[in-house]
């Protein structure tokens, strides 16, 4: 084609604040069009005249700029206008810039770094550098629309360079709203430098970071991180670390593609890998755990610190060498409250933590934690979402009321709904503590304020005293409550888009149930707005409640007991008080049951001697998982009666005497995987339904869920995992909205 044409471009997307009017820009200008973009309510509008207009709209498909997403790109011939001379960046509809959508917070862009390191360059080691490829923006942005006076930089007047590069449409800082320089930007408090030198002599260094403060010691030193576990009083949980970039990972642990691919992705998430043997790091990081949660930097301050541990190289080859850094990098959440982000709560609550507080001027305005992942089936699996991901939509398929989802107790979050679109707040947390309780007002409201939403209708957990029920309660608007485990599989449902009638097996902890009880380990037939309980665990006695969730030993007495051989509890747990009691209470049959899948991997590890005695929920069930081999399934080790699956004799098999840890691990995933697929199976066949939602926390186990997947497909079943939220109650916030919207519809 040599005839000059007129195109008319909309393109819709996250496709403001990313740098796109610059790339057209320069884009139209290689290409000798003529015409204009601008800015809209529907996204980005472009004008364009010449040869090659078809070259420009294949750029715009295949060559984006990094943080747009593109969802739609509509085109239309339209007139030439005569005598166009020159591309625009014309000013936007109405009101200046109408960015109608916050994007998630993300690692430095190569461009700046290359920057940073440049000793040639104005910004030479500034630890704020950033441009519209990169950066800080969820945690920065107050409200909507996303403009400089709108987030935390607005204390920060631009120099006349700054400014000259926000102007300029050919420039990758063009309404950069996040851009500064040393003349005219935040200030970091100490030195990098100064801050490796503490690290290096063994103190605890507070760090702030984009979302909230890290903790920070050199991970090699036993003693430090010894210390970092006593002031920080975290007991036992896995630490995560900082290492200058894939090299060194390779160095600690074993990375596999789908994991580099990860860890090096801009979100730059912790990715939880298999440790190498003998890697050098302290005992205390990881516990008992063969694995090692690893992240590679991500602000320049990150960055700065890499680069003195490396002697400060000239060059960027330093980049891709292995360097021996490793920091320990754990969110500084004590007592494990939520996250500190402000320079006074850090003073306040970090004093007896740390030894030393590297705080900076540009304020957070709202935590959020680094997110993990974990490679599950060669694709990347939350176990928890917040930084690089929120508030990246979930796309529900069709438009529906503006409905808030509370979500339920531990590991929350909250969930906002704007058309078609589903928003995820980052990690909350457990709401055991007031500061939860603050947090997860203070999440609603900045979501609301960067969606620029009204609220119509809030749904929240059944149980009627989870401080989320009681946010909903106090809210003012129309309340739908959403049973746990239906919220768990609507949320999977939701997230790869079915909207037909599904299985959903549901095993988690804990769960209100229709009949008050306790659930957790169900199978579930969910069919538009309703779900129907067609099958659940044997309940398990939960002798001294809660406590159970910490104590292994009682669940594992509890099966005993429900195995008719209550006899053998006191000499089993002869080291436990408590135990001759235990059995009381069984034989009078006054513990509450549950059929929650949790407390039969709590049974198990009872029963194999594996943390009687648990500081966090999990403990016991992650050392049993890390144990397993060769996972192996015993014939006949579970009984299937009316859509009860029972586990008892599995448990039987485990409680043989001087039974190796690891053959009843082995055992006990081996039988529990063929255990639960051949109930899927027959419920399947029963409901002659193909498609099967696995949700709930013991999905967080990659052999479980790893084991269904196989088991299932093999079957010829369409096994469906969460992919975009983690399956713990991280989830159960979109699962509500999603219900709740289809409730809402029916009305
Ligand atoms: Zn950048
Ligand atoms: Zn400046």
């Amino acid at each position: 084609m040599t005839t000059a044409r007129r195109l008319r471009i909309r393109v819709r997307g996250r496709v403001q604040g990313v740098g796109f009017r610059p790339f057209v820009y320069a884009t139209a200008v290689r290409l000798q069009l003529t015409g204009y973009v601008l800015n809209d309510r529907d996204g980005v509008l472009i004008e364009v005249q010449g040869v090659q207009v078809d070259a420009l709209i294949t750029e715009l498909r295949e060559r984006p700029p990094p943080l747009a997403r593109i969802d739609a790109i509509g085109s239309d011939w339209i007139p030439l206008i005569d005598g166009e001379s020159g591309f625009a960046v014309a000013s936007s509809g109405q009101g200046g810039a109408l960015h109608t959508e916050i994007g998630p917070d993300v690692g430095v862009c190569s461009d700046c770094l290359r920057e940073l390191f440049d000793p040639a360059n104005r910004r030479y080691r500034y630890p704020f550098i950033t441009c519209t490829h990169c950066g800080p923006r969820f945690t920065i942005c107050a409200r909507l629309p996303y403009d400089r006076p709108q987030t935390s930089l607005a204390g920060f007047p631009l120099c006349p360079d700054c400014q000259r590069e926000y102007t300029d449409p050919g420039n990758r800082r063009f309404h950069a709203e996040s851009t500064a320089c040393a003349v005219c930007g935040p200030r970091l408090s100490v030195d990098p430098r100064k801050i490796l030198a503490q690290l290096r002599q063994g103190d605890i260094v507070a760090i702030k970071g984009i979302g909230g403060y890290h903790l920070a010691c050199d991970a090699r030193n036993e003693k430090a991180v010894a210390r970092l576990r006593l002031r920080k009083q975290r007991e036992a949980r896995p630490l995560a670390l900082m290492v200058c970039n894939l090299a060194s990972a390779r160095v600690l642990a074993l990375v596999d593609d789908v994991e580099a691919a990860l860890l090096t992705s801009k979100e730059r998430p912790i990715v939880v890998l298999r440790a190498r043997p003998d890697n050098g790091i302290a005992a205390a990081v990881s516990q008992e755990l063969p694995t090692l949660g690893l992240m590679l930097p991500y602000t320049p301050i990150h960055w700065l610190l890499c680069h003195a541990a490396a002697g400060e190289p000239d060059g960027l080859e330093w980049l891709a060498q292995p360097q021996p850094l490793a920091l320990v990098m754990t969110s500084a959440n004590p007592h494990g409250e939520p996250l500190v982000h402000t320079d006074a709560d850090a003073r306040e609550r970090l004093a007896g933590i740390a030894d030393l507080i590297v705080d900076h001027d540009r304020p957070i305005l709202v935590r959020c934690d680094d997110s993990v992942l974990r490679v599950v089936d060669r694709t990347p699996a939350f176990i928890r979402r917040a930084r690089g991901f929120v508030p990246e939509p979930i796309d529900l398929g069709s438009d529906g009321p503006c409905v808030l989802g509370v979500g339920a107790f531990l590991k929350n979050t909250v969930c906002i709904t704007r058309g078609r679109e589903a928003f995820v707040s980052q990690h909350v947390g457990d709401l055991d503590n007031p500061e939860a309780r603050r947090f997860l007002g203070e999440s609603v409201a900045h979501l609301q304020r960067i969606l620029d939403v009204r609220l119509e209708a809030v749904a929240c957990d059944w149980h009627p005293d989870f401080p989320s029920t009681e946010f909903a309660r106090q809210s003012g608007l129309p309340i739908t409550p959403v049973q746990h485990h239906h919220a768990h599989v609507a949320a999977v449902a939701a997230e790869h888009g079915v909207s037909g009638p599904l299985l959903g097996l549901a095993l988690d902890g804990y769960g209100h149930g229709d009949d008050g009880a306790a659930w957790g380990g169900e199978l579930l037939r969910v069919d538009a707005a309703g779900f129907e309980r067609i099958g659940h665990l044997a309940p398990l006695a939960l002798p001294g409640g809660d406590r159970c969730a910490r104590e292994t030993w009682r669940c594992a007495a509890a099966a005993l007991h429900a195995l008719g051989r209550g006899d053998e509890i006191a000499t089993r747990f002869a080291s436990e008080p408590l135990a001759p009691m235990l059995r009381q209470l069984l034989d009078r049959g006054l513990a509450p049951t549950t059929s929650s899948a949790g407390r039969w991997f709590d049974a198990a590890c009872g029963m194999l001697g594996l943390h009687w005695h648990s500081s966090y929920e999990g403990q016991g069930p992650m050392a049993l998982e890390a144990l397993v081999d060769d996972p192996e399934a015993l014939d006949g080790a579970w009984r299937i009666e009316a859509g009860t699956l029972d586990l008892a004799p599995l448990l039987a098999a485990l409680a043989e005497p001087r039974l190796a840890a690891r053959s009843g691990a082995n055992r006990f995933h081996g039988t529990l995987i063929a255990a639960l697929a051949d109930w899927v199976k027959r419920a399947a066949t029963i409901q002659d339904i193909a498609v099967v939602a696995l949700s709930g926390g013991c999905l967080l186990n990659r052999v479980l869920a790893e084991g269904l997947l196989t088991t299932l497909r093999a079957a010829g079943l369409t096994p469906l995992l969460p992919r975009l939220l983690p399956p713990n109650d991280g989830a159960i916030s979109l699962g509500q909205v999603a219900v709740a919207r289809k409730l809402l519809r029916a009305c």
